[in-house]
């Protein structure tokens, strides 16, 4: 392809892309193929000539939209949403474009300087605690990460490193031995990492990658599915009981679940009460929620992490208007991760990296090469403005609501499991026969603490409801499942989602209930 044929190829995509966005409202969620639609459709083998790309653009619209699910669609309100903006494609396209796998400060400065001025930017947008900035006396400072599971993974395996070494220096043995290098691994061999049963799953993925241990701490319904001090003192005591060694938490802001958020203040305090227990790492992971602390109102909740939180992270290619993968983490000390992940063979080694003046992001993540992934945060921040982005969250927010109070508003059909949240609504529709029984009469206040117990003909009508809304493809909606109880998630934080589509899904879910409460289904 040449200059020409790229220019003319590109405007037609630009053309196609921004097409694509002002229909996707009217389009199905969900796709209708069957699974292996596409394998019939596409050659056994690459071409052995050149094609032209009027043939390559034709198979955009006959072969891949037919089997795309638009979760930039305003009726996608499954998961948490996976925003996309046009300054976020266009910092996408310059990204390509400036192509460099910029793992030391040399290999692209433009690169990483970008990277650390714009995650101190993305820092104060969240306000997050002064130690998480590039300019913090500790050496704190961020790093992009493809996604929240990488961040995780690369706090554990830091949080390894620090907790297995520090215990065997403390041992007395001494740090390059061969007897020290056993001993460390050893001593991690010992090493327990810990979350609540809600927290997301790259945790447990983490501590496969890691290879430590993992224990899930339970949560109750009666506490909103929040993570307690208490269950955490319990799960660190039977760890040491045990003759391992807890050294890693995952406290989440916002759970997948439900946008559950632990107790922090509680879990540090319990953190606090032994010596063995104050170095255990703290991780944040925010990474839908955390979004939420770009709207004034929800800034104080970072507050809670000035002190006793190692890290933190908040995907913005969840709810912040930059596409895929942009997911953002902070450490308090830089050198936590480097003394973990610093290999330098000679090709690796130039004049910058040896003065310690520059950051060589490589040493701040598991793989070498890195993406210039700060130009399009860049990008969407200044065409925003950070009174965009509040503007945005808040959005979402508000169309949670209003969708909450219109499920309470219908406490004859429905209950709500757990505190709604961050523009989350968790719900369940009732068993009138039980209802009934308990002369528990609908009042429109309904939540959590109702429904502690397992009700089969609840979860039974909630499991069809869900499925035939999903099956007729007109909003996307995710299920799970809180200690026996079927439950249905409804959120949207879609950059093009306003109230009627809110009330659209509302009504949907309505109709639907009643059509199978009317056996119909
Ligand atoms: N943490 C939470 C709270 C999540 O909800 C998710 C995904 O939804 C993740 C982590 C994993 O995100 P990623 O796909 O960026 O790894």
């Amino acid at each position: 392809m040449d200059r020409e044929q790229f220019r003319a190829a590109a405007h037609a995509a630009i053309d196609d892309i921004i097409n694509h966005f002002d229909t996707v409202p009217d389009r199905r969620v969900l796709p209708t193929i069957e699974p292996g639609y596409l394998r019939p459709q596409i050659p056994e083998n690459p071409p052995l000539e050149p094609q032209k790309w009027s043939e390559i653009h034709a198979d955009i619209e006959s072969k891949i939209q037919p089997g795309l699910t638009h979760w930039q669609s305003p009726n996608f309100m499954a998961f948490f949403p996976a925003s996309v903006t046009y300054p976020s494609i266009l910092g996408e396209m310059y990204s390509a474009a400036f192509t460099a796998p910029a793992f030391n400060w040399i290999c692209s400065p433009a690169c990483t300087e970008l990277e650390t001025i714009i995650m101190d930017w993305v820092a104060k947008a969240l306000a997050l605690p002064e130690c998480f900035l590039s300019t913090s006396a500790n050496g704190g400072g961020g790093v992009i990460q493809g996604t929240a599971s990488e961040s995780v993974a690369t706090m554990m395996i830091a949080a390894r490193e620090r907790r297995a070494r520090e215990k065997t220096l403390a041992e007395g043995f001494k740090d390059g031995s061969v007897e020290y290098e056993n001993r460390v691994c050893e001593n991690r061999a010992k090493l327990v990492s810990i979350s609540s049963d809600q927290t997301h799953s790259s945790t447990a993925k983490a501590a496969l990658v890691a290879g430590t241990r993992f224990r899930s701490i339970p949560t109750k319904l009666e506490d909103n599915m929040e993570l307690t001090g208490e269950a955490v003192r319990k799960v660190l005591e039977e760890i040491e009981a045990d003759g391992l060694d807890p050294y890693y938490i995952t406290l989440s802001m916002g759970t997948t679940n439900s946008c559950a958020v632990d107790r922090f203040a509680e879990v540090k305090t319990v953190l606090s009460e032994k010596e063995s227990w104050k170095r255990i790492w703290v991780h944040i992971d925010a990474a839908y929620a955390g979004a939420a602390l770009v709207a004034d109102e929800y800034q104080h909740i970072a507050q809670n992490f000035a002190e006793g939180v190692d890290s933190f992270n908040m995907n913005m290619h969840k709810w912040l208007m930059v596409n895929f993968d942009a997911s953002c983490l902070w450490v308090r000390n830089r050198t936590d991760l480097t003394n973990a992940l610093d290999i330098t063979p000679t090709y690796l080694r130039n004049p910058y990296s040896e003065l310690g003046t520059v950051i060589d992001y490589r040493n701040w993540q598991i793989s070498l090469g890195r993406r210039f992934r700060s130009l399009k945060i860049w990008f969407v921040m200044r065409t925003y403005g950070l009174n965009g982005l509040k503007a945005h969250v808040r959005n979402g927010i508000s169309l949670g609501n209003i969708f909450a109070d219109k499920v309470r508003s219908r406490s004859d059909l429905f209950e709500i499991v757990t505190t709604p949240a961050y523009g989350l609504t968790v719900l369940r529709v009732r068993n009138p026969a039980a209802a009934a029984a308990a002369g528990d009469v609908p009042n429109g206040t309904s939540e959590h603490k109702h429904i502690v117990q397992v009700d089969e003909k609840a979860n039974e009508l909630s499991k069809k409801v869900y499925e035939l809304i999903n099956s007729r493809g007109e909003v996307f909606l995710t299920s799970t499942v809180f200690a026996g109880t079927y439950s249905i998630r409804v959120v949207n934080g879609s950059a093009q989602a306003e109230e009627k589509h809110i009330l659209r899904a509302f009504d949907i879910i309505v109709e639907t209930t009643e059509e199978v409460l009317r056996g119909k289904q």
